[in-house]
C-alpha cells in the first residue's frame, strides 16, 4: 500500500500510475499467484465434489495434516491438545478436541502463530488495542485460498488471469486529490481492471459504463455496494452494454431477490454470491441451484447444539485456526441441493416461523396439537418447548429439569410419532435453566425450517 501514497504514485499521469500500480502487484502476485496456486487450481479441477466419500476423505486428510502442523509448530496447541491427536481421524471426530474462544484466539495470538516458519519482515500494522488481529498466513496459505475462489468463479464459466476481469474494490488506487477524470487503474499483469467502488457515484456512473464498453470485461467481480449502483443507473438510464459478461461475482452472503434481478438484468448474466468476510470467516460460494455452500476442501464448519459455530480453515498454517468460535451467523440445511454438490448448505437463522412445525408426511401441524401435548404431560414436565432444525427432526426441550426420566421420554416420543408419523426423529432433552430466560417471545414452538429454493416443491413448503 505504500506506493500509493508517495508523491511519485500521486502526482504521475493515469498512464504511468498503471505502470507502477502493475508493477507493486507484480510483487504481490508472486505471493498470490506462485506455483502452490496453481497446483491447488489443477488438484481442485480434478476433484469431484459429488462424490461424499472423497470430498470426506480429502477434508479429513487435511483436516490431520492441519492438526499435525498445529502441535509441531504452535506453542498454543501444544499445550492445549498434548501430543497425541492420533484419535482425531476425521473431522467427526474433532468434538473430542476443546473448542477456542475468540477472546482467547486474540490474546494469546503469538502462542497460537507457528514457529519455526521464516516470516518476511512483519509490516507495521498500526493496530489499536481494540483491533482485532491479523492471521500471520504463509505465501502457500495466501495461494490455497485464493485458488479456492478461483476455482469457484471456474465452475461459473470464468477464469482468473486468463479472461479480462473488471473488479470493483476500495480506491485506495485514486490519489486523493484526484476529483475527476479515470477512476479506474490496470493491472496489466493480471488482465485486470480496477475500478474505485468509492467512485461509484452518480456523477461518475456514466462514465464507468462507457469505460466499461471500452474495456469488454469477460467477468466482474467485486463489492456489493458499487455493483448495485452501477446495476441501478444502467437500469433506469435503459443503457444497452457493448459486451457480454460471463458472470457477475458479488462479494456478499446476501443478496435479496430485487437486488439480484437488478443486477441479471443489467448485465444479462447471472449473478453468484461467495464469501469470506474476513480471514476467519468460513468460505461460502453458491451453486448453480442458488444456494450457498461451506466449502468443505477450505476447513470444518460445526454447529454447537447452542446454535454456536465452531470454525476450522486448513489454509491458516502460518496461525492455525483450529474449533474457533466465531461469531459468524450461520445454520446447516438439512437438503441435499440439487446441484449435486455435498458441500453443506447454509443459511442465515431467520426469524422463527411459529405458526406450525412441518411433518414429513403428514404435511404441517399446527401449534394447537402441540399445545395439546404439552397439557398431556404438564404434571411431569410443566413447560416444554418444539424445535424443527431439518424436517428429519424434531427436538422437545423440558424446562427446569436437566435429567428427563426415560419414561417420560418414551411417552413423548410415542405421543409426537402418533401425531407427526413414524418416519422421523424425535429427541427429548432437559434444561435447568428457567422457561424465560429461553424460550422468550417464541413461546411453545420454534421452526427454524428453511428450505432452499430448489428444494421447496419436494418438502412441500409452499
Ligand atoms: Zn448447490
Amino acid at each position: 500500500m505504500k506506493l500509493l501514497s508517495t508523491e511519485l504514485y500521486g502526482s504521475s499521469p493515469i498512464c504511468l500510475q498503471n505502470v507502477l500500480l502493475s508493477f507493486r502487484e507484480y510483487a504481490n502476485s508472486r505471493k498470490r499467484y506462485g506455483m502452490g496456486y496453481y497446483r491447488f487450481l489443477h488438484q481442485l479441477s480434478g476433484m469431484d465434489e459429488n462424490d461424499s466419500q472423497s470430498e470426506e476423505r480429502y477434508q479429513d486428510l487435511e483436516l490431520r495434516s492441519l492438526l499435525r502442523h498445529a502441535a509441531e509448530h504452535s506453542s498454543f496447541y501444544q499445550e492445549l491438545y498434548g501430543s497425541d491427536l492420533t484419535d482425531i481421524r476425521s473431522a467427526g471426530d474433532l468434538r473430542q478436541l476443546p473448542f477456542v474462544e475468540e477472546e482467547v484466539f486474540n490474546k494469546r495470538i503469538d502462542e497460537i502463530r507457528a514457529q519455526n516458519i521464516q516470516w518476511k519482515k512483519r509490516e507495521p500494522e498500526g493496530l489499536l488495542a481494540s483491533q482485532i488481529p491479523h492471521l500471520w498466513l504463509t505465501n502457500l496459505d495466501l495461494q490455497k485460498q485464493t485458488a479456492a475462489i478461483d476455482h469457484f468463479k471456474k465452475q461459473h464459466g470464468a477464469i482468473n488471469l486468463e479472461m479480462k476481469r473488471a473488479t470493483f474494490y476500495h480506491g485506495d488506487f485514486v490519489p486523493l486529490g484526484q476529483k475527476e477524470g479515470a477512476f479506474w487503474r490496470d493491472i496489466y499483469y493480471l488482465n485486470q481492471r480496477l475500478y474505485s467502488a468509492d467512485h461509484c457515484t452518480e456523477s461518475h456512473l456514466s462514465a464507468v459504463v462507457r469505460n466499461l464498453n471500452g474495456f469488454r470485461p469477460d467477468f466482474i467481480d467485486g463489492l456489493p455496494g458499487a455493483i448495485l449502483a452501477l446495476a441501478r443507473f444502467i437500469n433506469d438510464y435503459r443503457l444497452l452494454l457493448d459486451f457480454q459478461a460471463i458472470a457477475v461475482f458479488v462479494e456478499t452472503d446476501s443478496l435479496s431477490v430485487d437486488e439480484r434481478l437488478e443486477v441479471e438484468s443489467a448485465f444479462g448474466c447471472t449473478v453468484r454470491r461467495w464469501n469470506m468476510k474476513t480471514e476467519r470467516s468460513p468460505f461460502l460460494s453458491e451453486c448453480a441451484a442458488g444456494n450457498l455452500h461451506f466449502n468443505m476442501r477450505t476447513g470444518v464448519m460445526e454447529f454447537t447444539e447452542k446454535g454456536e459455530m465452531l470454525l476450522t480453515r486448513f489454509h491458516t498454517k502460518g496461525t492455525p485456526l483450529i474449533r474457533l468460535k466465531i461469531k459468524d451467523q450461520w445454520m446447516p440445511v438439512h437438503c441435499p441441493c440439487p446441484c449435486g454438490s455435498v458441500h453443506p448448505v447454509v443459511r442465515k437463522p431467520l426469524q422463527p416461523i411459529s405458526g406450525f412445525l412441518q411433518s414429513r408426511s403428514r404435511g404441517r401441524v399446527t401449534s394447537l396439537y402441540l399445545a395439546t401435548v404439552q397439557e398431556k404431560f404438564q404434571h411431569a414436565a410443566p413447560s416444554m418447548q418444539f424445535i424443527q432444525n431439518s424436517v428429519d427432526a424434531i427436538e422437545i426441550w423440558l424446562s427446569g429439569t436437566e435429567i428427563v426420566p426415560k419414561e417420560l421420554e418414551q411417552n413423548i416420543v410415542q405421543e409426537m410419532a402418533g401425531i407427526f408419523g413414524e418416519d422421523m426423529r424425535f429427541t427429548v432433552r432437559g434444561r435447568s435453566s428457567s422457561p424465560a430466560e429461553e424460550i422468550g417471545a417464541s413461546g411453545l414452538i420454534i421452526n427454524n425450517l428453511q428450505v432452499p429454493r430448489a428444494c421447496q416443491s419436494e418438502y412441500g413448503m409452499d
